[in-house]
């Protein structure tokens, strides 16, 4: 990140360091998480204790949770263990879920007890909010999921019985979400595996989307997405509905806010999120979906030693659009964010003054990958100033996204 390159004012005064030795509690472990008790922990030394709280002691890569469902992926492919690289580092990990966050007092709870802090970073992302749309839910609904790796696994077996009875595929994101670009690879990695497998013509595959058009991405499209994904959809036989509304996901059909039924025999539509529900409980932080709401420095404005980072963040909603759509929050926001955050808080120990990023400033560099089949390699940025380096169509994208994905392992798991 430009705006820290170069700068290293918060390594601890060994002197003051002794006499205010400070507790940083890091809540979750994964892109936000892990990235910021590193940070943390490079720029503050052995001064002070960085200290990791998460329910998962596995780090999970999610663009591969696309490829589950194409059998491309399993569970060994998805992520790594993080308390190695913690334990290296010199960060405390406690694998607990968070029961209770404490602001005013500044403690937490767990199952095992209470977790005192100086300051607290909260980096627990997002959860698939289910209940905005009837019949959404895969446990108890008529519509499949991946977005965890038990959604999709149980997705990949739906879709191979599919494979056996085929019928009409219903695939995009509904209002209020923001995983545009997960949404284009399933809809286009559906199109290229029932091809393959010469399904192409006898399963109609419809994409919904609370986007205005297609490509938008929730940022008003980058460069010639649109009419690279209008293309590649034509191709590929897919129809679409723009600025859609879901009502519900019944058995065999899809109903729409505007009165039409969309027949379905395989619903994947992406949900909206919302905070967890630990955070959504901390009311004077957090908006109306339990996002928290920080400045661009990731600080709370309620609490000094409070700061969030990554898709826990409350960046806003789409508003006087005729659907409902979420900002994108991208695993590269996460990570930047992560750096700002840690950053302000070795400041705030030290004196030093924080520095600020806007989400919009944050240049959010992504892969659309169509796994096998048309496909798509696209690097947005951040609102207006984001800009679509490369749409390319053909096995490019893949590729990219395989190289990425092992780049990404290997730099993470060993910073
Ligand atoms: C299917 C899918 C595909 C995606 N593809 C892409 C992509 O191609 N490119 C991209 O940039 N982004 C992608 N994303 C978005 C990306 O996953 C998120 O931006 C990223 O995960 C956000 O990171 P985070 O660390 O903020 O939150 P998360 O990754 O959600 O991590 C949250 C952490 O908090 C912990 N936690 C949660 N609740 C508690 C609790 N109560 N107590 C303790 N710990 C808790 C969790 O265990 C986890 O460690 C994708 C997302 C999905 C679902």
């Amino acid at each position: 990140m430009d705006l820290l390159r170069g700068h290293a004012p918060c390594l601890a005064n060994p002197v003051d360091a002794r006499l205010v030795r400070k507790r940083i509690l890091v809540l979750g472990s994964n892109f936000a998480g892990f990235t910021a008790a590193l940070t943390l922990k490079r720029l503050l030394g052995a001064a002070h204790d960085v200290v990791v709280v998460s329910q998962n002691d596995e780090f999970t890569f999610t663009p591969a949770l696309v490829r589950v469902l194409f059998g491309l992926r399993d569970r060994t492919h998805l992520g790594f263990a993080v308390r190695p690289a913690f334990d290296r580092a010199g960060v405390v990990f406690k694998q607990m879920p968070v029961t209770r966050i404490e602001l005013g007092e500044k403690y937490i709870l767990t199952a095992v007890g209470r977790e005192d802090y100086d300051y607290l970073l909260i980096a627990t992302g997002a959860v698939s909010d289910f209940d905005t749309v009837k019949g959404l839910h895969p446990k108890d609904g008529h519509n499949h999921s991946i977005m965890t790796w038990d959604e999709a696994h149980r997705a990949r077996a739906a879709f191979d019985e599919l494979i056996l009875k085929p019928g009409p595929v219903v695939v995009g994101v509904v209002q209020g979400g923001w995983h545009f670009s997960v949404a284009y690879e399933l809809a286009l990695g559906l199109a290229g595996a029932l091809q393959r497998r010469g399904l192409g013509r006898r399963v109609p595959l419809t994409f919904v989307t609370p986007e205005p058009y297609l490509g938008h991405f929730g940022v008003d499209g980058v460069n010639t997405s649109r009419q690279t994904i209008e293309k590649l959809f034509h191709e590929a036989g897919i129809e679409a509905i723009v600025n859609c509304s879901v009502k519900e996901v019944a058995p065999e059909q899809v109903l729409l806010d505007d009165g039409r039924s969309l027949p379905s025999a395989f619903s994947l539509l992406i949900p909206a999120m919302r905070g967890v529900d630990v955070v959504r409980r901390c009311r004077d932080i957090v908006d109306a979906h339990g996002f928290v709401n920080v400045d661009h420095g990731y600080q709370t404005l309620l609490y000094q030693e409070v700061f969030a980072t990554g898709s826990a963040v409350a960046t806003g909603a789409s508003s006087g659009v005729p659907v409902p759509r979420g900002v994108p929050k991208s695993g590269y926001f996460a990570e930047e964010s992560a750096r700002v955050a840690a950053y302000n808080i070795a400041a705030s120990i030290n004196g030093a003054r924080h520095v600020h990023l806007s989400p919009i400033e944050i240049d959010a560099k992504g892969i659309v990958d169509a796994a096998i089949g048309p496909d798509l390699h696209v690097e947005p940025k951040s609102e207006p100033t984001r800009a679509l380096a490369a749409v390319v169509p053909g096995l490019n994208g893949h590729w990219a996204n395989t190289a990425y994905m092992r780049y990404f392992s290997k730099r993470t798991k060993d910073p």
